[in-house]
Parts: structure tokens; C-alpha cells; sequence
């Protein structure tokens, strides 16, 4: 099933939350700062742990890394790098839409149950949220074909984003 929430991703009792994280992982503005903030120091140091596969990488855009929660009520952070948006024509969608079937895919193969998204690129990356949000929730619906048992939160943090997400799952099988 999904839902929408409006609020702080730090505070959901899920089993993972997923970071709006950058290539090299050790934190940044908007939801990654907030995470890391929650979460405490030893997220920063698990981050650290996490290999870079070139230098200052250690997950590339629409990847997926895991780490534990630790302070969070969240068992498990899943960090994606979303793509930034530079008008739709440098596979922004394609990389967008990865981020969300490679965070669930990970999700899955670490047991979770329930897993909750922020709205990925759609701060500082500047991705048009509409745009955004429906592949955000073709890609949950792609996915709860073949896992009907995962619980999917859309974390929203405006009232205006909600709205969005609201429209998108209505008259839908959630
Ligand atoms: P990106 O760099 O991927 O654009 P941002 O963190 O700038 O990531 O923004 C992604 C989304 O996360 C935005 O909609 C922003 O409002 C939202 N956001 C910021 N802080 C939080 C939070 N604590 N909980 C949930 N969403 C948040």
C-alpha cells in the first residue's frame, strides 16, 4: 500500500527512511542534513565506511546505499542520490526513477516492511515536483505488483507537495 504523510521523514516509525543523499555521502542540506542530524554521528561514520567506487563517489546518481538508523526511530537509512535537473533532457527520469526501484529493491532484500521516501530531487536538485512525483508513485505502484506487502510512504514536507502526491493516488488500488 502507500500513503502519504506531511511532516519530518526523522520522525516515521518505518522500518527505513530514504536520504536525499549526494554522490559522496557524508551530508548536506534539506532532508540529508535533517537525517544526519536525527540520526547521530555514528551515521556519518557508517557513511564513511561505505566504499567509494572513484574518488568522492561512493554512490553514484540513481544508486542505492544502506546503512543502520542508529538514533532514528527508522531501523535502516537508505540513501539514493537523485538526479539534479537540468531540463528534463539528461535522463533526469531514467535516474529518478532508479533511485526509487533501487531504494525498494534494497529495502526488500533487507527484510523491510515499510519504508518511507522524500520527495528526491525536488529540493536543491530543482526537480519539478509533479514531474517528480509521478514517477515517484509509477514506480511504488510497479513495485507493489511483485511485493504487495511492503507499506510505502511519500513523505512530504509542504502542504502543497501532499496535494500532489493526494491527487496522483486517488481513484487508485493503494
Ligand atoms: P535534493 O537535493 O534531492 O533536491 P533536498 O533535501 O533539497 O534534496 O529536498 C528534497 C525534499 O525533501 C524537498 O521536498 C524538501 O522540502 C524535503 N525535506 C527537507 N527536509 C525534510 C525533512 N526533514 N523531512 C522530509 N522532507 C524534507
Amino acid at each position: 500500500m502507500m500513503k502519504i504523510v506531511l511532516g519530518d521523514i526523522t520522525t516515521l516509525e518505518v522500518d527505513a527512511i530514504v536520504n536525499a543523499a549526494n554522490q559522496v555521502m557524508l551530508g548536506g542540506g534539506g532532508v540529508d542534513g535533517a537525517i544526519h542530524r536525527a540520526a547521530g554521528k555514528e551515521l556519518l561514520e557508517a557513511c564513511l565506511k561505505v566504499p567509494e567506487v572513484r574518488p568522492g563517489v561512493r554512490c553514484p546518481t540513481g544508486e542505492a546505499r544502506i546503512t543502520p538508523g542508529f538514533n532514528l526511530p527508522a531501523k535502516f537509512v537508505i540513501h539514493t542520490v537523485g538526479p539534479v535537473y537540468r531540463g528534463g533532457g539528461c535522463k533526469e527520469p531514467e535516474k529518478l526513477a532508479d533511485c526509487y526501484r533501487n531504494s525498494l529493491a534494497l529495502a526488500a532484500e533487507n527484510g523491510c516492511k515499510s519504508i518511507a521516501f522524500p520527495c528526491i530531487s525536488t529540493g536543491i536538485y530543482g526537480y519539478p515536483v509533479g514531474d517528480a512525483a509521478r514517477i515517484a508513485v509509477r514506480e511504488a505502484r510497479e513495485f507493489l505488483k511483485t511485493h504487495g506487502d511492503m507499506a510505502i510512504t511519500f513523505c512530504c514536507f509542504s502542504q502543497g507537495d501532499a496535494a500532489i502526491y493526494e491527487d496522483l493516488l486517488k481513484g487508485s488500488a493503494q
